[in-house]
Formats: structure tokens, C-alpha cells, sequence
């Protein structure tokens, strides 16, 4: 029985990507008894997790690698850490090398990617568990008995069960305890969130067992958040409490987007309404700016986690409640696609238009659920003569991957990815600004167009209420919206 009581000295995390890599070293720099093994079957990642060159990039992210990984003596900016201790003997190690680092782990967290999956002829849409369930697998059989397993990924309703019973069929009789630890970080701020989390959520099944597990993992997080804001609770619980915070956020993008399209055919003003709304304390200021919508791995997959979910249990206007908020999501995008081609005299053939941010939000690289997909799909229905694409923050190898599911042989041809903004809007006859990285808070396009002859320029706001503006307008990031995922 004292079998998930045990102080844990080894973890090991399953999948080395936003999620797992970050969470990681934040556990390896507050725990430095704790070995904690990042595991990863893509050889690339693990090497560049080994690099000076993480794969991914989240500010402050490499200060803390370094302490943790190579014992380096960093100062670290975060107030929150200033007492941690330098010059430590290195606990953070990227392998692919899985079976021997989960036969020896305590802990093992499976933080793989769960992507969503369109099905039947309707399109309908769910997380895809593929991936997750061979990683589950690959625990079941090489995790010695007694290992605690954290559901880090976010996975439906239910999972944390039918894991167990996959455990029980793989390795019958072997004692595992599942709990649930679902992650809230947001992409561009992941360090920050891990560092100060508003609340680490544990859930378990609540036999003495699994409250013991669950003990022992609110104790590796004691090392650095505050007791109050680890809560422990049940299992299902925990897994739709993840489900339901994304869904809210999401849902407030959808409400205001769905009013500035009110706005848009009258005199009001988006910006004046969320600002009069944000204003009350009731309802508050974040996520109420109205833009092309949410992209990201998460928002769009975890709605449809929750219809399904209501759907299975018998309440179809629960489902029906929840799957309009990724439906007046995806009208926006086409919504914003459809000015643009207006805005062209709906003539967009031989011409050029310039898309500057391909990432699903800014200061991020990932390319996940793009908001530009969407609006490029669209566009190249036009036939224009070509789609240029800047982003200072992606990878083109990333852009590419993206865009090959609506490319065909007549379109492939006509877009490109510059890695030089001004190259991408020389000769444009729009400029279309996605999201509002800090490359395009100055306007390269405006200031491109002040040296270029020829051809008539219309710089386009992704704001709902689109509209060109004068050359002498800098393009604003700040009016665009795009979240976390
Ligand atoms: P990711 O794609 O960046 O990383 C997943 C990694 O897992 C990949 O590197 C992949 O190679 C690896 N992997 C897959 N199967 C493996 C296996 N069997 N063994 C070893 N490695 C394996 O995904 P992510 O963005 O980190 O998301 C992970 C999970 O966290 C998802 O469920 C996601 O919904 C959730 N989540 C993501 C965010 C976010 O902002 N990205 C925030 C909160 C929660």
C-alpha cells in the first residue's frame, strides 16, 4: 500500500514539444534531487533539446534549460527563481532512449500530442488518441509496478479509465496508479505560467491508492507553487475542468466576433463595445478582442471533445450550445477572406497579395491550426497571380506542411514564403497582416510601399469591420486577435 507514497527521485516525460519540454525544466530547475528524462522518438527535437538551439521557442525558456541540463550558473531573470540554486549537478536530460528511462522512473507523464481527427460525412471532429494510446502502451510495458502515470496531454472525459484498462490487459495484475494533471500553459508565456500557475490541478481516482499518488505528484509541484493552488480532485473532474477552461475562453472570442459582425453592418464600433463590456469587473477585458478568431492546436480539438462528450451523454443542445462557438470561428475566417476579395473588386486574378504572420498567434513558430490556412484556402479559389507569406517566427518547412492539404498542382506554384518582408509585399495589391507579431507592429509593408512605383497598394486591417485605409496608416498589431492555445 505504501507502494504510491514513495518521495519521487525519477520522472520521466513523455513527448519533448511545447507542452512537455517546458514543463520539464520548470520541474528539473525547483526539483534538483529530481531526475527528470524528456523522452521523444523524433531523434531531430531530442537533438536540438541538446543544442543551444531549442526546437521551440518560449521567452526565458533556454535560462532554465541551461541550469538544469548542463548544471550551468545562470542568472535568472524570474524573480520567482532568484533563489534557486547555481551551479547544480545536471537532473535535465532529452533522450529517445524510452525503455530504459521508464523502467527506472517513479513518474512518468505523458505529455504527447493529442491532434484532432475529422470523421464521416459531416466533418464531425474529435481528438485524435492515436498517438497518446501507443505511448500509453509503450508505459504499459515497460514501466515497472508501482509508477505513477500523469495524463499531461489533454485527452476526452474518460481517459484516465480507459487507461487503466489498457494497463490491466497489457500488464494483468501489476499495480499502476493514473492521475489526471492536465497543463494550462499558453504558448509565447509558457515559462511565466509554469513558474506562477493560478492553480495545478490533480485528479484522481480517490481510492487510498490514488490519493497517495496524487499526494506524492502535489509534492514535486510544492517544491515552488503555493499548497492552495494545487487542488486535488476527482479524476473526471480534472480531465473535463481542462476541457471547460478553453471552451470559455474560446467562447468569448466567438460572442465578440459574433457581435462585430452586428457591428460591421451598422455604425458601431467593436473596439468602443468590448472596451464598454471589458470595463465591468463582471465580465473583464481579456479575450474580447474580436479578430479573425482562435487557430491552435487546442481551442478548436478541445470543443469538440466537449460536443462529443455532451453528444454520448444524450444532450444534443449541450453539444449544439458548444459546437457554435468553433462554427461562428470558422464563418469569421471566411467572413474576413471574403472582404479582402471584395476589397480587390472581386477581381483577384494575376494579382499578388502579401500575408504577413502565418503562426496561429504571435511570438510563437507553431503553424498548428494557422488562421492564414483558412483565409489562404479561400483566397486561392480566386486564382490570384500569387499568395506571399511572411513570418520571421516560423519555420518555411512548417508553413509548407500546412498549406500542402489545400495545394494542388495548379495552386502549389503560386505561393511562396519569403523570409524577407519587404520581398513578400514588393508589388502587392493587398497586405494582409494575420496576427500581430512584433515584426509587424511597424508596418514593413507601409514602409516598403513608400519606395516601390507603380501598382495601387490597400493595406488591410484583419480586424472584423476590414477596411483599406491610406497609405499614411500604419498597420496596428494591436487591433488583431488571435489566442492562446
Ligand atoms: P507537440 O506536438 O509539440 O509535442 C508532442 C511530442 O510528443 C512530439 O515531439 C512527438 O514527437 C512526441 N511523441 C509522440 N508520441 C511519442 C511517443 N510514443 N514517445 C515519445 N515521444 C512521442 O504537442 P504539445 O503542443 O506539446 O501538446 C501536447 C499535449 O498538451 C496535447 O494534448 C495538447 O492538447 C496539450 N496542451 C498543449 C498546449 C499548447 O499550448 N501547446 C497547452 C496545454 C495543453
Amino acid at each position: 500500500d505504501a507502494l504510491f507514497s514513495k518521495l519521487v527521485r525519477h520522472i520521466a516525460v513523455v513527448g519533448a514539444g511545447y507542452v512537455g519540454g517546458p514543463t520539464a525544466a520548470v520541474i528539473a530547475l525547483h526539483n534538483p534531487h529530481i531526475r527528470v528524462d524528456v523522452l521523444d522518438k523524433d531523434p531531430r527535437r531530442v537533438r536540438r533539446w541538446n543544442s543551444p538551439h531549442l526546437p521551440i521557442y518560449e521567452p526565458g525558456l533556454v535560462d532554465i534549460v541551461r541550469v538544469s541540463r548542463d548544471g550551468a550558473s545562470a542568472r535568472l531573470r524570474d524573480a520567482s527563481v532568484a533563489d534557486t540554486p547555481v551551479d547544480r549537478i545536471p537532473n535535465l536530460f532529452f533522450t529517445t532512449d524510452s525503455q530504459t528511462s521508464l523502467a527506472k522512473a517513479d513518474v512518468v507523464m505523458l505529455a504527447v500530442n493529442t491532434p484532432t481527427k475529422t470523421f464521416g460525412v459531416g466533418g464531425g471532429r474529435a481528438t485524435n488518441m492515436t498517438t497518446f494510446d501507443a505511448a500509453a502502451k509503450e508505459v504499459a510495458l515497460y514501466a515497472r509496478p508501482g509508477t505513477i502515470i500523469v495524463e499531461k496531454s489533454t485527452v476526452p472525459c474518460g481517459t484516465a479509465q480507459r487507461v487503466r484498462k489498457m494497463l490491466d490487459e497489457v500488464r494483468p495484475g501489476v499495480p499502476f496508479e493514473i492521475v489526471s494533471n492536465p497543463e494550462f500553459l499558453s504558448e509565447g508565456t509558457a515559462v511565466r505560467n509554469l513558474m506562477q500557475p493560478d492553480r495545478v490541478l490533480i485528479g484522481s481516482d480517490k481510492t487510498p491508492s490514488g490519493r497517495r499518488a496524487a499526494e506524492a505528484l502535489a509534492n514535486v509541484y510544492a517544491a515552488w507553487v503555493p499548497r492552495p493552488r494545487i487542488l486535488e480532485v476527482n479524476a473526471w473532474s480534472s480531465e473535463l475542468a481542462k476541457l471547460v477552461s478553453n471552451a470559455m475562453l474560446a467562447q468569448r472570442i466567438s460572442s465578440i466576433n459574433s457581435i462585430s459582425a452586428i457591428c460591421d453592418k451598422t455604425g458601431a464600433d467593436i473596439d468602443e463595445i468590448a472596451k464598454s463590456a471589458g470595463i465591468d469587473p463582471r465580465i473583464g477585458s481579456q479575450f474580447l478582442k474580436a479578430g479573425l478568431g482562435f487557430g491552435g492546436s487546442c481551442f478548436r480539438k478541445d470543443i469538440s471533445s466537449l460536443t462529443y462528450l455532451a453528444e454520448s451523454l444524450g444532450l444534443p443542445e449541450v453539444a449544439h450550445y458548444w459546437s457554435q462557438v468553433n462554427s461562428m470561428n470558422e464563418w469569421q475566417r471566411d467572413r474576413f477572406a471574403y472582404k479582402i476579395i471584395r476589397r480587390l473588386e472581386e477581381n483577384l486574378v494575376g494579382k499578388k497579395v502579401a500575408l504577413l504572420g502565418f503562426a496561429f498567434k504571435k511570438n510563437t513558430g507553431d503553424t498548428r491550426e494557422s488562421l492564414a490556412v483558412d483565409v489562404i484556402r479561400v483566397l486561392l479559389q480566386e486564382r490570384p497571380g500569387e499568395i506571399a507569406i511572411f513570418d520571421p517566427c516560423c519555420l518555411s518547412e512548417d508553413i509548407i506542411r500546412e498549406l500542402e492539404p489545400i495545394l494542388d498542382s495548379a495552386t502549389r506554384e503560386r505561393v511562396h514564403v519569403y523570409s524577407d518582408a519587404y520581398q513578400a509585399c514588393q508589388q502587392a495589391h493587398a497586405v494582409v497582416v494575420i496576427n500581430d507579431s512584433d515584426p509587424f507592429r511597424q508596418s514593413p509593408a507601409k514602409q516598403r510601399n513608400s519606395n516601390v512605383d507603380g501598382g495601387t497598394r490597400t493595406y488591410y486591417e484583419p480586424s472584423p469591420h476590414v477596411h483599406a485605409v491610406s497609405e499614411d496608416i500604419v498597420i496596428e498589431g494591436s487591433r488583431f486577435s488571435y489566442l492562446p492555445g
